[in-house]
C-alpha cells in the first residue's frame, strides 16, 4: 500500500504531466511572466465555469481578502462580522486594514457561522460579514443576505476551501460559492480544491464597477500604467499560475467526486462508530470535501490522532486555538469560555486524510485502524 498522505500533489500532476509540463513551457518561452494572456483566459474560464460575472486573479487568498475590503471602502474602525472557527487569515486583513474583526459562535453541526447569532453583532459601525464555507460546505448564505441587505451591509465570502460548492436557495436557485456576496475571495494555495505551484487567489463579483475598482487595487490603483487612481497593492497571479491554473480547472469536477468517493466510504464505515461523529452534510449545499472532519466524542482527541500516527496514518486539526484565545487577536471582550462551541471544537475535530490520489487499500486500512482504536464506553 502506498504511504497515506494530506494530500498527495505528486502524483496529481504525474496524471497531467504532459498537460502541464507544456503549458509551463509555453510561459518561459514567451517570458510573459506577469499579466501573459494566460491570466485572462483563466479569469475568463473560471468566470463560465462559476457563472460568475467577472473574476479577477491576485496573488493569494489573503490578499483577496484584504483587497475585497479596501474596493468596498472600509474605514479604520469599521467592523467585520467572521466566525470564530477558521484559518486566520480572515481575520488577519481585518485587522492589518485598521477594522475590528466581531467574532461570531458557529453552528456545532455544519461548522459554520450560526446565522442566529448575527444579528445581534450588528453595530452602525458594521461593514461587513465574512461568512467562511468551512471544509468545503456553504455557509447558510439565504439568511445572511437577507440580514445583510436589511441594515446595508456588505458580504464578502471566503470561499479558498470550497471553491466549486453550490448552494439552493429556498426558492431552487441555485449558485456556486463565492457568487452570492458583494465579492467573493479565493485561493489556489496548492494544496486547496484547485490548487497551483506555489500561491494563487482570486476576487469575484457580479458589479462590473466593483469589478474595475478591484482589478486597479491588485495592479497598484492603476488602469493606465503608471497613472494612479487610487491606493493599491501589488498582488498579480504569475503566468505560470494561470497556465497551470487553466489545465486543472478542467479537472477540477473530477477532483471533487474523487473527494466525495473518499468522503462516502468514510461515511458509510465510521458512521456506526459511537466515539467519531461524521461531518454533517446540510441539505442546502454540496460539499466539495477540502476536509473531511470528524468530531471525537468522549475520547481523547489528541491520544487519538498520536494512535493514528503511530499507525502511519497522518492527520490535521483545523484549528487547535480558536481566534479569540490566540495572541495576537485576543481581547478582554473575549475571555475563555466566550464561544463554546468553537472552544470545544478546537478539542474534538481531526480531519483525516482526504484528497484526489486515495485508493480502496488506503482507505480500507485507514477506516479498519479507527474501528480497532481501543477506547472506553
Ligand atoms: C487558505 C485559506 C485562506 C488564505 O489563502 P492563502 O492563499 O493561503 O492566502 C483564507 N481563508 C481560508 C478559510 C483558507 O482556508
Amino acid at each position: 500500500m502506498e504511504k497515506i498522505k494530506m494530500a498527495d500533489l505528486h502524483t496529481q500532476y504525474l496524471r497531467i504531466k504532459q498537460e502541464i509540463d507544456h503549458a509551463i513551457q509555453q510561459v518561459i518561452d514567451s517570458t510573459a511572466f506577469i499579466q501573459g494572456p494566460q491570466v485572462n483566459q483563466f479569469a475568463e474560464s473560471l468566470a463560465a465555469y462559476l457563472n460568475s460575472k467577472s473574476v479577477i486573479p491576485c496573488a493569494n487568498g489573503t490578499d483577496a481578502l484584504q483587497i475585497a475590503m479596501m474596493a468596498l471602502g472600509c474605514k479604520p474602525g469599521d467592523e467585520v462580522i467572521i466566525p470564530v472557527h477558521t484559518y486566520v487569515a480572515t481575520a488577519e486583513v481585518i485587522a492589518l486594514l485598521g477594522l475590528k474583526p466581531v467574532f461570531t459562535e458557529v453552528d456545532g453541526k455544519s461548522f459554520n457561522i450560526d446565522t442566529n447569532q448575527i444579528e445581534e453583532k450588528i453595530t452602525d459601525r458594521t461593514f461587513a460579514i465574512v461568512p467562511v464555507h468551512l471544509y468545503g460546505q456553504c455557509a447558510d448564505m439565504e439568511p445572511i443576505l437577507s440580514i445583510a441587505k436589511k441594515h446595508q451591509i456588505h458580504v464578502i465570502e471566503d470561499v479558498a476551501q470550497a471553491l466549486g460548492a453550490v448552494y439552493t436557495f429556498s426558492d431552487g436557485r441555485k449558485l456556486r460559492a463565492g457568487t452570492m456576496g458583494t465579492i467573493g475571495c479565493t485561493s489556489f494555495f496548492p494544496s486547496k480544491n484547485l490548487g497551483c505551484f506555489g500561491d494563487g487567489g482570486a476576487i469575484f463579483t457580479q458589479h462590473s464597477e466593483l469589478a474595475e475598482k478591484i482589478k486597479m487595487i491588485a495592479n497598484h490603483g492603476q488602469k493606465v500604467k503608471y497613472h494612479h487612481d487610487i491606493i493599491g497593492v501589488n498582488s498579480r497571479l504569475d503566468t505560470v499560475q494561470a497556465a497551470i491554473l487553466n489545465v486543472k480547472l478542467k479537472y477540477l469536477d473530477d477532483y471533487e467526486k474523487r473527494r466525495n468517493w473518499v468522503a462516502e466510504f468514510y461515511d458509510r464505515e465510521l458512521s456506526p462508530l459511537n466515539f467519531v461523529e461524521v461531518p454533517y452534510r446540510v441539505v442546502n449545499s454540496t460539499h466539495v470535501f477540502h476536509q473531511y472532519t470528524l468530531q471525537t466524542k468522549g475520547i481523547d482527541r489528541d491520544h487519538f490522532k498520536t494512535y493514528l500516527e503511530s499507525k502511519g496514518i497522518p492527520t490535521m486539526i483545523y484549528y487547535p486555538v480558536p481566534l479569540h484565545l490566540q495572541k495576537a487577536y485576543a481581547s478582554p471582550e473575549y475571555p475563555a469560555g466566550s464561544f463554546r462551541i468553537t472552544e470545544k471544537l478546537s478539542r474534538s475535530v481531526i480531519s483525516l486524510p482526504i484528497h484526489t490520489e486515495m485508493n480502496q487499500d488506503q482507505l480500507f486500512y485507514i477506516c479498519s485502524t479507527i474501528k480497532a482504536y481501543p477506547h472506553h464506553g
